[in-house]
Formats: structure tokens, C-alpha cells, sequence
């Protein structure tokens, strides 16, 4: 023993420390224990509120066809999956749902991951090493700045939705592999990626594209297929795809689709697809009517629409501090943390649940609201959500106009 070296006692106290200043900073994280499905009223601690903070924008994760498939599901297939997908847990339902996920985004192959965490670890170390380099959108998903670090190779962000300084990044730099990574939709703002500007100089400068379209999957599009169907965006534009399934529909786990050859080089060489366990073919087959339910209920994206319009129009009447997003996340730009955390406590003891988003999620002094709309949420809902947050705001001095 040296020096240095903390006792026991020391090292406990040194977490103790750290926590404490977390918690002067107004940075501790803290858990609600939800009792009960997901949906637009949440049940903690015995009493309702009205929830705006789900990602579970249309209302699949307790649609009753898809509770009624996960049910068949573990009536077929067990619970547990067994091993991983290159032993022997990769089932049929897994095999089918990848294989509807590819033509659902109109791709070759689809590879499915337990988590969108493991897929963008997996991909990004897969495509890339030591002496390569990866260009990252300033306010990338912390999974996709995560992705750069593990692969080992150099991480160069660029500013925010700037095909510009990716150009400029790109121009001045010799690696072999260069890969240029984004949210297609960006997961605190709400706004979106300018794909096409990106593939453009991806493709110039001989770069792999990746989009992450966690929150636009299932969401965006006239038919759901994403922020590239959004925006008119073909395979050799962005040659890699990567989506969530626990979001707009409303499941658990992810995929990357693309060419053959990039998923089949995803097979051998992803370790967070080879090195862990298959999720439960039962959640794959929940998906798979998830996915069934996106085409089949177009009408729940129309109600979305419908509710994001209602309520940015009530928003910027009413002066609140809006961002620039067409999604169905809609964020509030509020500033420091602590103010952030007054307000959401503020509109939680009026029964209505927001998260503050605060740093290091988001860039020091735009601590914000995050306010998520879904398909299920009634017009009236959205009503009383900008009531109270006018009367919350104003009562903290955040707004003053409009009255
Ligand atoms: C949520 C999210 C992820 C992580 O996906 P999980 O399935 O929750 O692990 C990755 N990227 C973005 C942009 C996300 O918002």
C-alpha cells in the first residue's frame, strides 16, 4: 500500500463527496417507481398524473395487440432465449422480424441488437479503429459518442446539423476509414438532422453515413419508415441505418439494416451483438406487431401530427420558450438546472409529469423542459398542459409575456 492508495473508509467518502456536490448542483439523478402499464396517466406513488416524458409516442407499449402477441409469444417460445444469437438463441421470431425489418426500410438485411446502446457500440466499433476517425454532430446520443471512444478511434464533433464544418473536418483529415455519424432526430432538441447536406459530403468525401433514428422510426414518414422516409432519403445516400424498437414502437431493442455485406460483417465482428445474451423471442414477436400496428394504424401519426401542431400554435401564443422542432419531442429552453428542476417539481405537484433535462445530457446553461407528445394524448390533455405550464413558468419568472 502506498501513499495514494484509499482506504475503504476514504473511497466511501469520496462517493459520499461526489453525490453531495451532485446534489448542490442540482445533478442528482433521481428514479420514479411507476406502478403499472405505460400510458398517458402514470400512476407513483398512488397518486395519477398526466405523463409527458414517455418516448412511447404512439401508444404501442400496452396496445392490446401487442401485449396479445408478446403473450402468444412466451406461450411458443419460453421466457429466457438461452444463449446468444450465434450460439443457439436466435430464434424464428427473431429470424422473421429482422427479415420485416429490412423490407420495411427497404434494405437487403436487417441485424437486430437487445438494446440501441449495443448496436451503436457494436457498429461503430465494427467499422472502425485505431488511426480511424469518426465525425460526430455536436449533440450526438451520448451511445453514439460512446460508440467512437470503445472503437479507439478519433472523435471529431462537428457543429450541430453543419454539413459545413463536417466538410471542412473531413477536408482536413487523412484517416483510411472516416465515418460520419448522426441523430436523425435529435434526442433533446427535437429537430432534425439535414440528411441529404450530410450525405452529400459523406459521399464526396468517402466517408460511411450513419443515421440513428430512434425517435423518428415508427413516427416520421407517411408510412412510418423514419426520418429518411421524411426527407426522401435513399440506401446509397445513408448506407447504414440504425433504429430503436423501444420507442415510437413502443418494445425493446434495436436494429442496423443495410447492404448484406456490412450486416454480415456486423455478425463477426460486433461484439456487443456476439458477446451477449438473445432478448426474449417473445419481445420479437411483440415487435412484430408493433410493426404490423405502424402500418395498419396509420390514423395514431395523424393524431401526433395533430397534437404537436396544437401544441407548439398554443405555445408560441402564449410566449413559452420553444425550440425548433416538428417531432413529437418538444422541448422547453430553460437555462440553468436548478431552474429546470423547480419547474418540473413545480408541474409535478400539479400532476403532470416532465422531465428536466439537464447537464451533461445537454450543453452547460440549456438545462430545458422535455416535453413528449404521443398519439394517445386527447386535445384537451394538451390544453391543460399549456395552462399549467404558463401558470408555472410566470409564477417563476420565466415567462412574461402574453398576458
Ligand atoms: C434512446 C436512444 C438510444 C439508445 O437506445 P436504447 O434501445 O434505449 O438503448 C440510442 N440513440 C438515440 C438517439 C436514442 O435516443
Amino acid at each position: 500500500m502506498t501513499e495514494q492508495n484509499l482506504s475503504r473508509q476514504d473511497r466511501y467518502a469520496a462517493l459520499a463527496d461526489d453525490l453531495a456536490t451532485r446534489r448542490a448542483q442540482h445533478l442528482l439523478r433521481e428514479r420514479r417507481v411507476v406502478a403499472g402499464p405505460q400510458g398517458i396517466t402514470l400512476v407513483i406513488g398512488g397518486k395519477s398524473y398526466l405523463n409527458f416524458c414517455s418516448n412511447d409516442y404512439l401508444g404501442h407499449a400496452n396496445h392490446p395487440l401487442v401485449r396479445e402477441a408478446f403473450q402468444r409469444g412466451i406461450d411458443q417460445y419460453g421466457v429466457g432465449s438461452g444463449a446468444a444469437h450465434l450460439v443457439n438463441g436466435h430464434s424464428a421470431a427473431h429470424h422473421a422480424l429482422e427479415e420485416e425489418l429490412a423490407e420495411f426500410s427497404g434494405r437487403p438485411r436487417a441485424l437486430l441488437f437487445s438494446t440501441g446502446y449495443m448496436a451503436n457500440l457494436g457498429v461503430i466499433s465494427a467499422l472502425c479503429g485505431r488511426g480511424d476517425s469518426v465525425f460526430e454532430d455536436r449533440l450526438n446520443h451520448a451511445s453514439l459518442l460512446d460508440g467512437a471512444l470503445l472503437a479507439g478511434a478519433r472523435l471529431q464533433r462537428y457543429q450541430h446539423a453543419s454539413a459545413g464544418d463536417l466538410n471542412n473536418k473531413l477536408s482536413a483529415s487523412h484517416a483510411r476509414t472516416r465515418m460520419v455519424v448522426s441523430d436523425g432526430v435529435f434526442s433533446m432538441d427535437g429537430d432534425s438532422a439535414p440528411i441529404a447536406d450530410l450525405a452529400r459530403v459523406s459521399e464526396r468525401q468517402n466517408a460511411w453515413l450513419m443515421i440513428d433514428d430512434a425517435h423518428g422510426f415508427g413516427v416520421l414518414g407517411n408510412n412510418g419508415r423514419g426520418s429518411l422516409e421524411d426527407q426522401s432519403i435513399t440506401i446509397e445516400q445513408v448506407p447504414i441505418l440504425m433504429a430503436t424498437l423501444g420507442k415510437g414502437l413502443g418494445t425493446f431493442g434495436a436494429f442496423v439494416a443495410g447492404e448484406a455485406v456490412l450486416i454480415e460483417t456486423l455478425i463477426q465482428r460486433a461484439r456487443s451483438y456476439i458477446y451477449t445474451t438473445a432478448m426474449p423471442s417473445a419481445v420479437a414477436e411483440a415487435t412484430r406487431a408493433s410493426l404490423r400496428l405502424t402500418q395498419s394504424e396509420a390514423w395514431r401519426r395523424d393524431a401526433l401530427r395533430e397534437r404537436i401542431q396544437q401544441f407548439r400554435l398554443g405555445a408560441e401564443q402564449l410566449g413559452l420558450p420553444l425550440m425548433p422542432s416538428a417531432s413529437p419531442i418538444q422541448p422547453l429552453l430553460i437555462g440553468t438546472s436548478e431552474a429546470a428542476m423547480d419547474l418540473s417539481q413545480a408541474l409535478e405537484a400539479e400532476g403532470f409529469l416532465i422531465s428536466a433535462i439537464r447537464p451533461p445530457t445537454v450543453p452547460e446553461g440549456t438545462a430545458r423542459l422535455r416535453i413528449t407528445l404521443s398519439a394517445e394524448h386527447q386535445e384537451q390533455q394538451v390544453e391543460q398542459l399549456l395552462d399549467a405550464l404558463v401558470r408555472v413558468l410566470r409564477s417563476h419568472s420565466v415567462v412574461g409575456v402574453g398576458q
